[in-house]
């Protein structure tokens, strides 16, 4: 059954299909997509030279512009940026825009392409805690511009949520691999297995470093108190990173309930499912008008059968039944299963890091800077959404502004 999770689920265009979904393009001058990236990658500009069978030039526009352009080609909510102020909408739907762009990046790798180019060195060293999306895109920015760059992670690989969250069905570890590698190519150096504020202490990386970023994410899966310490429970990341670890062997009962209407709830069902688990239900506080999933991870949920049960609430548990009530109607229900999975949000440890505090104040750097001038911080832990491509643009932004307050010899 782990073949199943093991596949991409979505298949990825030829270059007829590239072509003819590129020829629906209305090629838009200021285009509304690329105002809406949030990573700036510049959809109407790939999408116009894939339209003149430029493939080559399409794959640096999105390279110079993105280095995890082939992850955002998979796992971005283009509905919620990019494709949503599509002009192609007012006539039919919007242009596809992540699936070109990943046939962008599938092309780059098939012909070997090396587009990203080393900086001169500028004899100033910057420190990033953490190896997720933010860090490896203010690594790249940095390193271009000639910076020296260490990159301080605590698991035993590189990637963040990107390796050990997001399952191998919607986003391959060989692309994980291969866009880490596009950065190390930069000169970047990733300390593996080392954790900031136990292995090695800030004020160390203070001391050795021009500027340190702080871009730990929220590693950490969020537990509700009637649950503690009931064995049959289950942390959702912790779930997701034990299938991603072992390729999908792991052995898993018929009867699951999972708790949470979010995206990770949702990548936990779909996971499940596509591991054979027969039974699921999903019960979730929000009713379906609120639910904070995108609609196409529901879709997909709800396609391989999966219950989904808006409104309820976890009232009490007793060992493998879990009472709810619902928020409105009463009256209760209780639903028994051999395994539960709390995916009811997620949380960042700075433990080790406690002096930092985020400055709110300043409109442009509003949410990098902190209360000491050398440690800046990025991605999940920063102001904009909790994305990858939002990620991505704290890291071009965390970049920018270190790099107008060092400089470079
Ligand atoms: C299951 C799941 C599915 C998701 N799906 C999507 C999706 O489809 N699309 C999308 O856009 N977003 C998705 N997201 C959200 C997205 O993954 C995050 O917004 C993004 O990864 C945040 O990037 P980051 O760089 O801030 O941190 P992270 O990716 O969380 O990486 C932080 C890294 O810092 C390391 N770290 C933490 N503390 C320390 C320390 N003290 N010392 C050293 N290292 C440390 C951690 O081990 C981790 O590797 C998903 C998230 C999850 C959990
Ligand atoms: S908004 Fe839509 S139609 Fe216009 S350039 Fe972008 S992809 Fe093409």
């Amino acid at each position: 059954m782990s073949k199943k999770y093991l596949q991409e689920l979505e298949p990825g265009y030829t270059p007829l299909t590239v072509c003819e979904e590129a020829s629906r393009c209305l090629l838009c001058l200021d285009a509304p997509c690329s105002k809406d990236c949030p990573a700036g990658t510049d959809p109407g500009r790939f999408i116009r030279a894939v339209r003149f069978r430029n493939f080559k030039g399409a794959a640096e526009v999105v390279r110079e512009n993105n280095v995890l352009g082939s992850i955002c080609a998979r796992v971005c909510p283009t509905e919620r940026y990019c494709q949503k102020g599509c002009a192609r909408s007012g006539i039919d739907v919007p242009i596809d825009i992540g699936r070109i762009q990943r046939f962008i990046t599938d092309f780059e790798e098939t012909n070997g392409m090396k587009i990203l180019k080393k900086g001169k060195p500028n004899g100033k060293r910057v420190a990033i805690i953490g190896s997720g999306p933010a860090a490896l895109q203010a690594a790249a920015s940095l390193a271009r511009l000639g910076y020296e760059i260490n990159l301080y992670e605590k698991e035993a690989k590189a990637g963040g949520y990107l390796r050990y969250g997001i399952p191998e069905y919607r986003l391959p570890t060989h692309i994980v691999d291969k866009e880490i590698e596009y950065v190390t190519e930069l000169g970047v150096k990733i300390h593996l297995n080392t954790t900031v504020g136990k292995d090695i202490s800030l004020d160390k990386l203070k001391s050795d470093n021009d500027a340190v970023i702080v871009a730990v994410g929220a590693s950490y899966g969020k537990m509700l108190p009637k649950f503690e310490n009931n064995p049959h429970v289950e942390i959702a990341v912790d779930f997701l990173k034990r299938v991603k670890d072992s390729k999908g062997q792991v052995d898993l009962p018929d009867n699951i309930l999972v708790i949470g209407g979010g995206d990770v709830a949702m990548d936990v069902n779909v996971t499940l499912k596509l591991l054979g688990v027969k039974n699921i239900s999903d019960v979730v506080y929000e009713e379906f008008c609120e639910f904070r999933a995108s609609k196409k991870e529901l879709r997909d949920a709800q396609a391989l059968g999966v219950s989904i049960i808006d409104g309820y609430v976890p009232v009490d548990v007793d060992g493998k039944t879990v009472t709810f009530k619902h928020r409105t109607i009463p009256g209760e229900v209780k639903i028994t299963a051999d395994k539960i999975i709390l995916a009811v949000g997620q949380y960042p440890n700075v433990c080790g890091l406690e002096g930092i505090r985020i400055v709110n104040g300043e409109s442009d750097i509003k949410g990098y800077v902190t209360t000491d001038p050398k440690v800046f911080v990025a991605g999940d832990i920063a102001h904009l959404d909790k994305t990858v491509v939002a990620a991505v643009r704290t890291g071009k932004d965390v970049a920018s502004l270190i790099h107008s307050r060092i400089g470079g010899r």
